[in-house]
């Protein structure tokens, strides 16, 4: 197959870890017969170093003639200056325009990595769960008022009933080829827009009746997550609540490094990120964990291209070469013998 990829390094430990994935994906292509093109196009830091916008209109162009688009990571304290522009408008930006309203977070614990988590390992044991986030509504959307010189200061959830029922169809469908669970969380018994979500989703039920759903309240979650993670399979939620549940979840997986993420919206288009930022701290210096962005780019297979097997082909080689003990420097004790990132991401090419 042909598909057009476009690259969007980013600022810090960005450019290093693109780099690794873009070799993955080539090691792919000329492994399964595809002819995949990338280019490489620039948001975020440099961006604004070098036109002054986060994202200019030509990335976006060129996005818009793209297939998918893979991203490292945008921003740095260089960008931290109070007024200027940020580059994480940029993201923002970018997922508005393509209206990429459904963010899909795998959390996956490796039996090799089961001992570089904080829980412990018999609750970890078949940890393999999707969380499905809402990403263009909800809180972080809705109309405020800033502070300013009253004494207080508001936000607002609003969904619609349409909102509610694109994402979680998503949610249906990724239910329907995993274990056929899916897990919606609201705040039914105080909110609003949090009883609107259930009974939109009780009613998209109907179209989806092999599946087993679940309500579960946001607060009850959060404990689940701990005490019977293995029990999850898809878990939907709005804007705000999967934010929060994906970063607590994203600790069973070992390290901030491993996660991959994916954005889609109402066709196969996506921009495929790991969760991490850019690690200014080690930016540069070989020690960045390749492992998200790689993950990232099976996503991308799987969800924009349809190459299922060609997905799992990465994936299977992520896990053999963590099970030969291989290890990135965020993996293991400081001070320790580690692989640095091109290092990593050899092996897991050599393992395709
Ligand atoms: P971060 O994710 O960049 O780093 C947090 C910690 O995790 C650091 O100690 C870092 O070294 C480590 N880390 C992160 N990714 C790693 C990897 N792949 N391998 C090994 N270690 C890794 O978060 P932060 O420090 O809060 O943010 C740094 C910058 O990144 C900020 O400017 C922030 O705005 C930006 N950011 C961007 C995105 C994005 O582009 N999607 C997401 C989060 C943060």
């Amino acid at each position: 197959m042909k598909a057009s990829i476009m690259v969007l390094p980013g600022d810090g430990i960005g450019p290093e870890v693109i780099g690794k994935s873009v070799e993955v994906l080539q090691k792919v292509a000329s492994k399964y017969g595809h002819e995949f093109t990338f280019n490489e196009a620039i948001m975020g830091g440099i961006a604004i170093d070098m036109y002054g916008d986060p994202l200019p209109d030509e990335t976006l162009r060129l996005g818009e003639q793209s297939d998918a688009i893979l991203l490292g990571a945008v921003g740095g304290p260089k960008w931290d200056v109070p007024g200027g522009p940020r580059p994480e408008l940029g993201l923002l930006k970018m997922r508005k325009h393509f209206d990429l309203f459904a963010n899909l977070r795998p959390v996956k614990v490796y039996k090799s990595l089961i001992n570089n988590t904080p829980l412990r390992p018999e609750l970890l044991e078949g940890v393999d769960m999707l969380f499905i986030r809402e990403l263009t509504g909800g809180i972080y959307f809705g109309e405020r008022r800033e502070q300013g010189d009253s004494d207080s200061a508001y936000d607002t959830e609003i969904y619609s009933v349409a909102e509610v029922e694109r994402v979680a169809n998503v949610a249906f469908r990724a239910a329907q080829g995993r274990r056929n669970r899916l897990t919606s969380v609201d705040k039914f018994n105080i909110l609003a827009s949090s009883r609107l979500w259930r009974k939109a989703v009780i009613e998209l039920h109907d179209d989806y009746a092999d599946v087993e759903l679940e309500h579960l309240l946001v607060d009850a979650c959060t404990m689940h997550l701990l005490t019977r993670p293995a029990s999850f399979d898809v878990v939907v939620a709005s804007n705000m609540f999967g934010d929060i549940l994906t970063d607590e979840a994203s600790v069973m997986s070992g390290s901030l490094g491993m996660a991959p993420s994916a954005s889609l919206g109402s066709g196969k288009f996506g921009l495929y990120e790991p969760i991490h930022g850019t690690a200014p701290d080690i930016a540069g210096q070989g020690k960045a964990n390749p492992t998200g962005t790689i993950l990232s780019a099976a996503m991308l297979l799987r969800y924009s291209l349809g190459l299922e097997n060609e997905a799992q082909a990465i994936e299977k080689a992520v896990e053999k070469v963590l099970d030969s003990g291989a290890r990135t420097a965020d993996l293991v004790p400081r001070g320790s013998e580690y692989q640095s990132t091109n290092e990593f991401a050899q092996a897991i090419i050599n393992e395709i």
